[in-house]
């Protein structure tokens, strides 16, 4: 469908509107909708013929310079167009008339929201919605595009507001992205340093949303940074729990927290960590531990087990580096292997790392709200494929709850 179609919805909206105000006893009043040339403009619309849509519009609203709907209609256009300086001459004058019903004024007023937004005004967008908000009309897209300027100016406490507007009017759950905005906060916080603030943030954040991996995260971190190596083990094991795809973002510091404090045994808890939740990124740190402690044979074993039923390159990569001093001297031997190794480390550096699960984007790192489709929590690190039939491995240990 083309985003043209989009443009359909209020200009159908307000050709209803037109209608239903003949029907009321306004027979007789003079219209585009009674116009053919409104439906052919409509028609081009459809036919993916914007220029042409807007030639007809254009010659309407010579004709008969009262109509707000071609007014509109233009205005949508012309912003579609990326002329938003001539969409916002259009809604401007639409909105100053002061003969404009109530329905023909919230519609101008969303519109010219729409082209502040988009010329990136955003304190004039946000008088628009506020007033829109007043008059109690388009409230929820009013809500929505307060929302979309208060998370580009990242004014997060305002963003929570809006939120909780939005979920008292839909009643559709906010949770998710309300516990983003707290953790946004929290953040704040700690770069102010006031941690005991941070803290609340991440509880109220986890009030919102139970399984917020970016509050764990932010918790465990706290927790690393006061030397707690208890608490950072438990939400460690939290982390794992809640998405155990997001183990790399701090499965270094928890190695650290683990050789400083002497708290379990490194190799035989990531062992045990693996066990319950595999990962690559836990995979290769395990690696590097079962070769330290073990050597070099056991940690090829395991690592033809990790790879073994998943198309992980990483591990396949490192799997041939320690592989490589086995080989014999045979000279085809050794120049097919580095030939291998150079395509598989070529395929692994081209791999992308995060990707949106709602958009598709792709990342080189983590962000929790996706700069392509705007949503939060959507990009993840990306898991290597399963190979035939195998699923992936279910969680064989209890872990235990954090403190
Ligand atoms: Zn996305």
């Amino acid at each position: 469908m083309s985003e043209w179609l989009f443009l359909l919805l209020p200009v159908a909206a307000v050709s209803g509107w037109w209608v239903a105000k003949r029907g009321d006893g306004g027979q007789g009043v003079p219209g585009p909708t009674s116009d053919p040339a409104f439906f052919r403009g409509l028609n081009y619309l459809l036919d993916e013929q914007p220029d042409k849509a807007i030639d007809i519009f254009v010659k309407l609203a010579e004709v008969n310079d009262e109509t707000a709907e071609v007014h509109l209609a233009l205005g949508s256009l012309f912003r579609r167009r990326g002329e938003v300086d001539r969409a916002i001459r259009i809604h401007q004058n639409l909105v100053s008339r002061p003969n404009l019903s109530k329905e023909e004024r919230g519609y101008a007023l969303f519109e010219l929201g729409q082209d502040y937004m988009r010329a990136g005004l955003f304190d004039r967008a946000e008088r628009m919605f506020r007033e829109l908000m007043e008059m109690q009309l388009h409230r929820k897209r009013a809500l929505e595009g307060l929302r979309e300027i208060y998370q580009q100016e990242k004014d997060w406490a305002r963003c929570l507001e809006v939120a909780e507007q939005l979920w008292l009017l839909t009643g559709e759950s906010v949770g998710a992205e309300s516990a983003q905005y707290h953790c946004e906060l929290a953040e704040e916080s700690l770069k102010a340093g006031n941690g005991q603030q941070a803290a609340t943030h991440l509880s109220r954040a986890q009030a919102m949303d139970s399984d917020c991996i970016r509050a764990t995260m932010l918790q465990a971190r706290m927790a690393m940074s006061r030397g707690d190596s208890r608490a950072t083990v438990a939400l460690y094991h939290r982390l794992a729990r809640q998405g155990s795809q997001f183990q790399p973002e701090i499965l270094s510091e928890l190695v650290d927290t683990y050789r400083r404090s002497g708290l379990e045994d490194e190799l035989s808890e990531l062992k045990r960590l693996y066990r319950a939740y595999p990962s690559p990124a836990l995979a290769m740190t395990l690696t590097d531990v079962i070769l330290d402690r073990e050597g070099n044979e056991a940690a090829i074993a395991f690592l033809i087990e990790h790879i073994t039923g998943q198309a992980d390159l990483a591990g396949l990569e490192r799997l041939l580096e320690l592989y490589g001093p086995k080989l014999t001297d045979d000279a085809q031997t050794r120049a097919a292997f580095d030939a291998t190794l150079a395509v598989v480390g070529h395929l692994r550096s081209r791999q992308p790392d995060h990707q949106c699960e709602h958009c598709g984007f792709v990342a080189r790192r983590l962000h929790w709200q996706c700069p392509s489709c705007k949503y939060w929590g959507s990009i993840k690190p990306i898991q290597p494929e399963p190979i035939g039939n195998r699923a992936p491995a279910p969680p064989t240990a209890a872990l235990p709850e954090p403190h």
